[in-house]
């Protein structure tokens, strides 16, 4: 199935693969409707398909959509299946972009990661820190993810951005992994954080307000702005390999109005990949 190594990809192509997969969530189920609802978003005629720094991605040729998995509710076999699907888009040579899901997704979709690109840095905006051991006696709950990839070493660095919800538990995990983190208090300083590459980016949506981004199930206030985090993202001066936009619930959002800002972020990371560790277009308004 391979044809090609991602180091060769065409920068101008990106996958996409929805994984539609909620049964790790461990208050509301809903995100499994998020992929599809996040396409339907993506080409509404209510906006258009050019980033921000003046990339069309609307040429037809830019993503190359493999569609959703087809994945059961029995976990493992689901992880299993997410792990093969997500190494078969990779292997297709593109920079990769994946549609949750909850955020237990990110495990299975860093295995194949990272037999593919054993050098990951990862790039995690979240409200939760996702670093039990177990929740709810579940070790492949939504709030467990990056305490699998870190024990796995599925990555060399785990940034963490925006969190609010740090505990005395998932403190020990941080400092036991070394974890950066940068908490939402102390945002201002992502300015000063440096990147390598690979970079991946794991985006779990409630990062953003509720305010912004009620589509959500677990609303966290006190979050990022809209604006806050494309400024995050334009400003990745690092090749990005793939990226996951986790957590979107279409079952709590008002008027799509949450599934427009998923399309909008899906943008600007197809945007940060296209780039390929260069600065944003200097030539564009
Ligand atoms: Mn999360
Ligand atoms: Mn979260």
């Amino acid at each position: 199935m391979a044809t090609s190594h991602p180091e060769t990809h065409d920068a101008k192509s990106i996958s996409l693969i929805g994984i539609p997969l909620d049964a790790n969530a461990s208050y509301r189920r809903g995100s499994a409707e998020a992929p599809q609802a996040i396409r339907e978003a993506l080409y509404s005629p209510s906006s258009n398909l050019w980033t921000e720094e003046g990339i069309d991605l609307g040429t037809g040729k830019v993503f190359h959509d493999a569609g959703d998995l087809a994945l059961a509710d029995d976990v493992e076999v689901a992880f299993a299946a997410i792990q093969t699907g997500v190494g078969w888009a990779l292997d297709r040579g593109h920079p990769l972009l994946c549609l949750g899901g909850d955020h237990s997704v990110t495990y299975p979709t860093l295995q194949a990661f990272h037999a593919r690109y054993p050098d990951l840095t990862i790039l995690h905006f979240d409200a939760h820190p996702d670093l039990y051991d177990e929740f709810e006696g579940n070790r492949l709950s939504h709030a467990c993810p990056f305490a699998r990839i870190l024990e796995e070493r599925l990555a060399r660095r785990l940034v963490q951005v925006g969190i609010r919800t740090m505990n005395r538990q998932q403190l020990l995990q941080a400092n036991k992994f070394g974890v950066e983190v940068l908490t939402m208090r102390n945002l201002h300083r992502f300015s000063e954080l440096s990147w390598e590459a690979p970079l991946f980016v794991s985006l779990d949506v409630d990062v953003l307000d509720p305010a912004f981004a009620p589509g959500v199930s677990h609303y966290e206030p006190g979050g990022m702005s809209v604006r806050e985090i494309l400024h995050c993202l334009q400003r990745l001066n690092v090749r990005v390999v793939g990226a996951d936009l986790v957590e979107y619930n279409p079952t709590c959002d008002y008027r799509a109005q949450t599934a427009m800002v998923c399309a909008k972020l899906l943008k600007e990371l197809a945007a940060a990949m296209i780039r390929g560790g260069h600065p944003c277009s200097s030539d564009w308004p």
